[in-house]
């Protein structure tokens, strides 16, 4: 699943081609039929929170995706190539082209339910938002801080990778309860979330390990040196040498070092 990094970046990109423009928006075969209230309108902006895309077309337009697992984008530049496969959207000008498959939602929204999914989403790393609140709600839970980081009403845009590698640059036992989690770890957290969040959006890839910490230290990461536990269980922690473990939590494989991130 495409975390919040990805998300901001389609967002930037979809803006630079199609904001203030007036743009085909096309359904085919009946898989988006509300495709007809957006076609040949102006598309004002497109905007990224947490996890979901929304499209601005004015008032109670509000073109609403979300990715879900399986969702993906696919973009390129002049006429738009024959519509194929499970397309359920394509939006295009004469100039550029966005076609989207395999997405949770596509749909047309109202401003007030956008709005609603604003308010209830949480803090958004990469948005400039205020994680006040977001602490507020932590320190009254005694959910394990692993499963708090998923929670998109707590924080938002933040997924599996990111759950796992910020707890360990943290040195943050995922099972530690939310009050009991110190208040600079959690402010460490936020914004070594937004410094992650930025990165991956410039490098279309997530690092997360310091050079000095990988066995390579020169030269870009290499995959199975850019994160610290994702993934990584069985192997030896960077750091410490202990076995990174693994485990459900949130419905997700979670990934730690019971050494580094001592409960
Ligand atoms: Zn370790």
């Amino acid at each position: 699943m495409p975390e919040g990094n990805e998300l901001h970046r389609w967002a930037e990109m979809h803006n630079t081609a199609f904001g203030g423009k007036k743009v085909r928006v096309e359904g085919p075969n009946g898989r988006f039929e509300d495709a007809v209230l957006l076609d040949r309108k102006v598309l004002k902006r497109v905007t990224a929170v947490g996890k979901h895309l929304g499209y601005d077309f004015g008032p109670d337009r509000v073109l609403h995706v979300h990715m879900g697992l399986y969702g993906d984008f696919t973009e390129g530049t002049g006429k738009a190539p024959e519509m194929r496969g499970a397309l359920r959207l394509r939006i295009s000008t004469p100039n550029d082209w966005l076609e989207l498959r395999g997405p949770t939602d596509c749909s047309v929204w109202t401003t007030e339910k956008w709005n609603a999914l604003r308010e209830r989403l949480g803090p958004d790393p990469l948005n400039g938002d205020d994680p006040k609140r977001a602490y507020e709600r932590i320190a009254k839970r005694k959910t394990p801080i692993g499963l708090l980081l998923m929670d998109q009403e707590i924080f938002s845009g933040l997924g599996n990778i990111f759950r796992a590698e910020l707890l360990f640059r943290a040195r943050l036992s995922p099972f530690r309860a939310g009050n009991e989690v110190d208040a600079a770890k959690l402010k460490r957290i936020w914004k070594d979330s937004g410094k992650l969040m930025r990165d991956a959006m410039e490098d279309r890839r997530i690092v997360t390990t310091k050079p000095a910490d990988r066995p390579h230290k020169k030269g870009p990461a290499l995959n199975e040196e850019a994160h610290y536990v994702y993934r990584r269980q069985g192997r030896p922690c960077f750091i410490c040498g202990t076995k990174v473990m693994t485990k459900v939590m949130g419905g997700r494989n979670l990934f730690w070092c019971p050494v580094c991130q001592a409960e």
